[in-house]
């Protein structure tokens, strides 16, 4: 098998069969991510791309999962994307594709090409879309607004394509947390994905946010202040959607589903919130700025 930059992949597809696609990330300009930094964006060669199947097949012939590998694969074009999608099946018939997508990925996709490309295998792509509130949006330079994004994932919902998203907490910085979880609750409850992951920001060395910790341009909110953003998401919510919180950098770990588990939900969030000690926010606080990586 071919890996030539890291593999990022949602924790609930860590046992997928990881087939690259591309390399790097179209954008690669979010000032919190470090993932790709150093592989620039290409698309993988379709020779490795066969041979790899073809070596998946001999080993794992019956693989149902398939994720796609790269920061944004689905920047690819249409007959790019299906070309990749016609040789998994013909090497693993029983599979279906996952992959990530950027928002600005599917401006020039149309909903029924989408729908074609969900039928050709495409199944439960991921949107790193992180936040709707157009300040934080515009502060990490994510390059779309909560106006795309609503665009955009209403067009896979005409499609037909199932989608899960990320909310990424923390990156509205100290005092605003609530605020921007309000604002991207109110865009989410007009969509619906079918599920979620809750994880909020660490804010790595050598990237740009975290120079604008160090210059005091962006002060990071305590560990406190991302339980309060995550309960307003949460109750902010109405929609029926899965969530899984439960990534290295979540303080309180929970998967559910919504509506059914919310009021238990919100009852551990404000349990932890009432009893959350200084301990509490030094302990998580070391072991965010601990990491290197997301
Ligand atoms: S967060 Fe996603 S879109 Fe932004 S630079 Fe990193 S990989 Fe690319």
């Amino acid at each position: 098998m071919h890996y030539n930059s890291p593999i990022v992949r949602p924790q609930t597809d860590a046992n997928d069969l990881f087939i690259e696609l591309t390399v790097g990330c179209t954008h690669n300009s979010c000032t919190f991510c470090n993932f790709y930094d150093g592989y620039p964006f290409r698309v993988a060669d379709w020779k490795q791309i066969e041979e790899d199947l073809q070596e998946a097949a001999a080993v794992y012939p019956h693989t149902t999962k398939v994720w796609a590998t790269g920061g944004n694969p689905f920047a690819l074009s249409v007959d790019n994307l299906k070309r990749f999608a016609d040789l998994t099946k013909e090497y693993l018939p029983e599979a279906r594709i996952g992959t990530y997508a950027r928002v600005n990925d599917l401006y020039h996709k149309s909903a029924e090409e989408i729908h074609i490309l969900h039928e050709a295998g495409y199944d439960n792509i991921v949107l790193g879309i992180e936040s709707a509130d157009d300040d934080v949006l515009s502060h990490v330079k994510k390059g779309y607004t909560a106006e795309d994004i609503l665009r955009e994932c209403k067009k896979l919902e005409e499609a037909g394509m199932p989608y899960r998203i990320i909310y990424l907490g923390g990156l509205a910085g100290a005092g605003n947390g609530e605020e921007s979880a309000r604002r991207t609750a109110a865009v989410l409850n007009q969509l619906h994905p079918y599920y979620m992951f809750l994880t909020t920001v660490a804010i790595l060395p050598g990237t740009k946010l975290h120079q604008e910790m160090l210059d005091g341009t962006f002060k990071e909110e305590t560990e406190l202040e991302r339980l309060k953003e995550f309960r307003r998401l949460i109750q902010d919510m109405k929609n029926p959607i899965g969530v899984f919180s439960a990534t290295s950098t979540d303080v309180l770990a929970f998967t559910a589903h919504f509506p059914e588990d919310k009021d238990k939900v919100l009852k551990k969030f404000d349990k932890a919130i009432s009893t959350f000690s200084a301990e509490d926010e030094a302990y998580f606080n070391a072991r965010r700025h601990a990491m290197r990586s997301v």
